[in-house]
């Protein structure tokens, strides 16, 4: 419109000058040029802008990917019906138009998608529900639209059946309509339900949409109805076997010394995730690279894993005085640890990462997704032997314990509300605050003292040892249980018996914190 307002008073302009006699040429010129490169931007700007559906070049599949066998067959199982539109269209089955990818971060949704769109030899387009959040209303669902238009006409140019339309994080535009949203998400919402139910599941190019969430939770039951996103496929956290595939995968072609034990590190990795894997493996390789070395070690993996955990090592340089103390603290948790579990810890470490000042860290003897009450007792035995120790000591305790009640006080409520404390059989959500509160204390308090009784052989020892912690920064798990070995008590010995560990103890908040 104002276009071609501006245009004709140009004309205008230029005519009047030409009626008076003046030179219009140049003008002229000036004023062609100046429209051409008014359309030209505009053409320019029109472009939408969704960013990532650029087409994937190079594929993924479903080898690159490690562990998830289970998700991963039933993906394939879903996307056969793209494989196989006829034998589908002749026994009347219903086409899928939508699959949720659930799961936490880093687990391999974005792979699957990928390797989706490989398996059927789709075309991919991709976008984050964030990336449909804006501030004029409306856009979301102009880009919603356009996602869809471009998949169809990406699919007809390239020669393809089908489309694969993958949109991460869709609780940002999917969360419940009016509850954990507002207008504009509304809208973009209500766009991608019209465009999945007018998604025809006969014509070519058919569109699959798959969407991902760690909280489908919170997802609009809209979505989930049939014809939408009907089939939720679970991605879980890799299991010990799942970490050493994707570690196989992630070393591959990478130089590995000799000594580098896989099945040992997939051991050590409980509770990460793919892309921790991913960046444990590179972290490794950079260590490798700073020292100089052709080969990744066992020991630069070990170190890579820390790093993962606990964050950098700090330029910290705690005093002479703190890093004794830190080391006594960590000496009480190891303590603990080997005699509720022989074996279990890896190494010991006064080096301060991240907020820690220092760790110990545990080799967890399996994966376990269940606990029984004496576990959970023996973990929150782990969690005070640090500031016991400390206590046994030096009489007194410091601020760098923090950590560690948070996680034995959480280990306590998981006993109470799943009815292993004295309270017995407790429906969570009627549970009293104070009543929980009084019943955690308890707890705790009856574990400490047991705590402290473990400890209480070694309080001469402990001295000891400390100083050659701090000489040495770190120590391998086989030489403190070398040093434990002499210096054990056989009546704590026979006190503990063996049972599995819970997940890897994480390190202490700063002593000064
Ligand atoms: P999500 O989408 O679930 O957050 P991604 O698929 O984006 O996770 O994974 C991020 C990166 O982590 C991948 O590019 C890959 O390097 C690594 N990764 C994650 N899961 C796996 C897996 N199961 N197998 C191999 N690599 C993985
Ligand atoms: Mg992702
Ligand atoms: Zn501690």
């Amino acid at each position: 419109m104002i276009k071609e307002w501006v245009i004709g008073i140009g004309v205008a302009v230029l005519l009047f000058l030409a009626f008076l006699g003046a030179n219009v040429l140049p003008l002229f010129f000036l004023a062609a040029l100046a429209v051409g490169f008014w359309v030209m931007m505009e053409r320019r700007t029109a472009v939408p802008a969704v960013s990532r559906d650029a087409p994937v070049k190079h594929q993924v599949s479903f080898d690159q990917i490690g562990g998830q066998d289970h998700a991963k067959r039933e993906l394939m199982e879903a996307l056969d019906f793209l494989r196989y539109r006829d034998r589908i269209k002749s026994l009347g089955i219903r086409p899928l138009k939508g699959i949720l990818l659930t799961g936490p971060p880093g687990t391999g949704k974005t792979l699957m998608a990928k390797a989706a769109a490989t398996y059927t030899d789709s075309v991919f387009l991709s976008a984050a529900g964030s990336e449909f959040v804006e501030m004029y209303v409306g856009v979301g669902a102009q880009r919603v639209r356009d996602i869809f238009r471009r998949a169809r006409a990406m699919a007809k140019k390239e020669n393809k059946d089908s489309a694969i339309v993958f949109i991460d994080e869709i609780d940002v535009v999917g969360g419940r309509r009016g509850q954990f949203s507002h207008q504009e998400y509304d809208q973009t919402l209500n766009q991608l339900l019209t465009e999945m139910d007018g998604m025809s599941t006969t014509t070519t190019p058919l569109v699959l949409v798959i969407a991902a969430t760690n909280r489908p939770d919170i997802l609009d039951s809209a979505l989930l109805r049939p014809g939408r996103f009907d089939r939720q496929i679970r991605v879980d956290l890799p299991d010990k076997d799942g970490r050493l595939h994707i570690l196989k995968i992630q070393t591959e072609g990478k130089p590995l010394a000799a000594d580098v034990d896989m099945e040992h590190i997939a051991r050590e990795t409980y509770g990460f995730s793919g892309a921790q894997l991913e960046a444990l493996v590179n972290e490794a390789a950079i260590i490798a690279l700073r020292q100089d070395k052709k080969e990744i070690t066992q020991e630069m993996f070990r170190d890579a894993v820390d790093k993962v955990l606990m964050g950098e090592k700090t330029g910290r340089r705690p005093t002479e005085e703190e890093l004794q103390r830190v080391a006594v603290h960590e000496i009480g948790h190891a303590i603990v640890s080997e005699l509720m579990r022989p074996g279990t810890v890896s190494h010991i470490t006064i080096a301060p990462r991240g907020n820690a000042l220092g760790f110990v860290r545990q080799i967890p003897e399996s994966d376990r997704y269940l606990y029984t009450v004496e576990q959970l007792k023996q973990q929150i035995n782990v969690a005070l032997g640090g500031c016991l120790a400390e206590e046994l000591h030096y009489g007194n305790r410091s601020t760098g314990a923090q950590n560690d009640f948070v996680q034995a006080s959480s280990l306590a409520g998981t006993m109470v509300k799943c009815g292993l404390s004295r309270l017995g059989i407790v429906d969570e959500e009627h549970l009293q605050e104070s009543v929980l509160d009084t019943e955690v204390r308890y707890i705790l308090s009856e574990q400490e003292k047991e705590t402290r009784e473990l400890l209480r052989p070694y309080k001469d020892d402990i001295a000891n040892f400390a100083n050659f912690v701090v000489e040495q920064e770190s120590i391998d798990g086989a030489v403190f249980r070398d040093w434990l070995e002499k210096t054990v008590q056989p009546a704590v010995k026979e006190r503990v018996a063996a049972i599995p560990m819970l997940p890897p103890h994480t390190g202490e908040v700063g002593l000064n914190a």
